[in-house]
C-alpha cells in the first residue's frame, strides 16, 4: 500500500474538543449544523467570486470547452450555484458560456457528457427549457439525438464514461430526469443500453474472466468510474427503468460480483485488472467510485453484501482520501467526499454526513492541502469549480449528485 499520496486523516481519534473533532452535524435533525452551513455558504460565495472576478481572464483564455476540464464545466458549476442561491444571473452566464462551447466542438467522436458536445447540449437544453425557451431547447435535444446512429453503429467507439457510450447514455438520462415530460424516447435509451451490453459480451468472450460483460479502453481493462467497468455498470443501473429483468440478473449482477472478487484485502479496488499496487483512492480509479456503484446496487438488489462493500470503500476513503493532489473532484478530496454523501443518502447514518463535512472543512482551506497545482486549476473535474460544486452540494446533502456521473 502506498501512503505517500495522502495526508493522515487528522479528524480521526480526536480526544479534545477542537474544530477538527467537533461533530459538524446535528444528530437529531440529521442535518449539517447551522454554524457549519453558514461557513459553507460564506466559503462557497468567496470561491465563486474568486473564480468569476479575480481569475476570470485566466480560465476564459484556455482553449478547452469540455465539462471535464473546460468552460462547460465552469458553466455547470455556475448553473448549480445560481439554482442554490436563486440568482438567475449565474444561470444566464452559464447559458452564455455553453453556447460558445457548443459552437466549438467539431470531432465526430466527441459525443459524451464530460468530454464532448453532449454535455453542453444537454445542460443548455435543460436551462433553456426552464427559461421557457422550449423551441431552442428542442433544437439542442434534436442535435444530441442526431449522434445516436453513430453511437449505435460504430463498433470502434469505446463504452466507458469519459469518451464512450456510457457518457452518451448519461446525457440522455440527464435530459429525461431534468425535463418534463422526458424528451428522450425510452426506445433510444434501450438501444444504447443493448449496444453497451453487446459490446461487453463481445469483449468478455475474448477473456476467461467470470463476468458476462467486460470492457477495455486503450488496451487496459480498467475497473473504476471514469474509464472502467464500475462507471459503465453505474450508468446501466441508473437506467434501470429501461433494463429487462434478464439484463439485471444475468448480465449486471454477475459483473458486480466479479468486481467484488477483485477487491484488495485493504478494501480498496485495483484501477485495472492485473494491477497490484493499491495506490489510487480517487473517484476515477479506486474505492470512491466503487462505493457509489455498490450503494446503488444495494438499493436495487437489496443484497447486504453490496452495502457491505460500499461501507468498506467508505472506510478506505476516510483513512486514505485526503489526497495530496488537492481538492478537485476527479482525483481529489471533494470527489472522494461524494463517497460519504452517497453512503449517507443510502443509509441515513449521520456518521457518513459528518465525514463529508470533515472533508468539506478540509477543502475550504483551498490551496493549503495540495502538493502541486492541477493542469486545469479552475476546472470542474481538476480544479476549483469542482470544489465549489461539492461545497454547494454539502448545503443540501440528500440531493447531492456527483456531476456527470449521478443522474
Ligand atoms: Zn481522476
Amino acid at each position: 500500500m502506498d501512503n505517500s499520496r495522502y495526508y493522515d486523516n487528522p479528524f480521526n481519534d480526536c480526544l479534545d474538543n477542537s474544530t477538527l473533532c467537533r461533530p459538524l452535524v446535528n444528530e437529531d435533525t440529521k442535518q449539517v449544523n447551522d454554524d457549519f452551513k453558514e461557513t459553507l455558504r460564506t466559503h462557497t460565495k468567496s470561491l465563486v467570486d474568486q473564480l468569476m472576478v479575480e481569475q476570470k481572464n485566466v480560465w476564459t483564455r484556455k482553449d478547452d470547452y469540455s465539462m471535464y476540464t473546460g468552460s462547460a464545466g465552469i458553466a455547470y458549476m455556475l448553473y448549480h450555484y445560481g439554482k442554490c442561491v436563486n440568482e438567475p444571473s449565474y444561470i444566464d452566464k452559464a447559458a452564455e458560456l455553453l453556447k460558445v462551447c457548443i459552437s466549438k466542438f467539431r470531432g465526430r467522436r466527441e459525443i459524451t457528457f464530460l468530454t464532448g458536445i453532449a454535455g453542453p447540449l444537454a445542460l443548455n437544453a435543460v436551462i433553456l427549457h426552464t427559461q421557457g425557451n422550449v423551441e431552442e431547447s428542442r433544437n439542442m435535444i434534436s442535435k444530441l439525438k442526431s449522434f445516436s446512429p453513430y453511437i449505435l453503429e460504430d463498433v470502434t467507439l469505446p463504452d466507458e464514461l469519459l469518451y464512450g457510450r456510457a457518457g452518451y447514455l448519461f446525457s440522455l438520462l440527464f435530459l429525461n430526469s431534468n425535463i418534463s415530460p422526458p424528451p428522450v424516447e425510452g426506445e433510444l435509451i434501450k438501444q444504447v443500453i443493448a449496444v453497451i451490453i453487446h459490446s461487453g459480451h463481445t469483449y468478455s468472450t475474448s477473456t476467461t474472466y467470470k463476468t458476462p460483460i467486460m470492457y477495455a479502453w486503450h488496451d487496459s481493462e480498467y475497473l473504476g468510474a471514469a474509464h472502467g467497468l464500475a462507471g459503465i455498470l453505474y450508468l446501466l443501473l441508473q437506467a434501470r427503468q429501461y433494463l429487462t429483468s434478464s439484463q439485471l440478473e444475468l448480465e449486471i449482477k454477475p459483473a458486480l460480483q466479479f468486481l467484488q472478487s477483485l477487491q484488495y484485502p485493504s478494501w480498496n479496488f485495483p484501477s485495472s485488472i492485473g494491477s497490484r499496487t493499491d495506490k489510487l483512492v480517487h473517484w476515477c480509479h479506486g474505492a470512491p467510485g466503487m462505493s457509489m456503484l455498490f450503494c446503488l446496487a444495494y438499493e436495487i438488489y437489496q443484497d447486504d453484501q453490496y452495502l457491505n462493500t460500499a461501507l468498506q470503500c467508505g472506510e478506505v476513503v476516510y483513512s486514505r482520501g485526503l489526497l495530496k493532489k488537492g481538492c478537485g473532484i476527479c482525483h481529489g478530496v471533494a470527489g472522494n467526499a461524494y463517497t460519504f454523501l452517497s453512503l449517507f443518502q443510502q443509509t441515513k447514518d449521520v456518521k457518513h454526513l459528518d465525514r463529508a463535512c470533515k472533508f468539506a472543512f478540509w477543502c475550504m482551506d483551498y490551496g493549503k492541502h495540495q502538493m502541486k497545482l492541477a493542469d486545469r486549476p479552475f476546472s470542474l473535474f481538476e480544479g476549483i469549480a469542482g470544489t465549489i460544486y461539492f461545497l454547494i452540494d454539502m448545503q443540501n446533502p440528500l440531493s447531492a449528485k456527483f456531476p456527470g456521473y449521478t443522474v
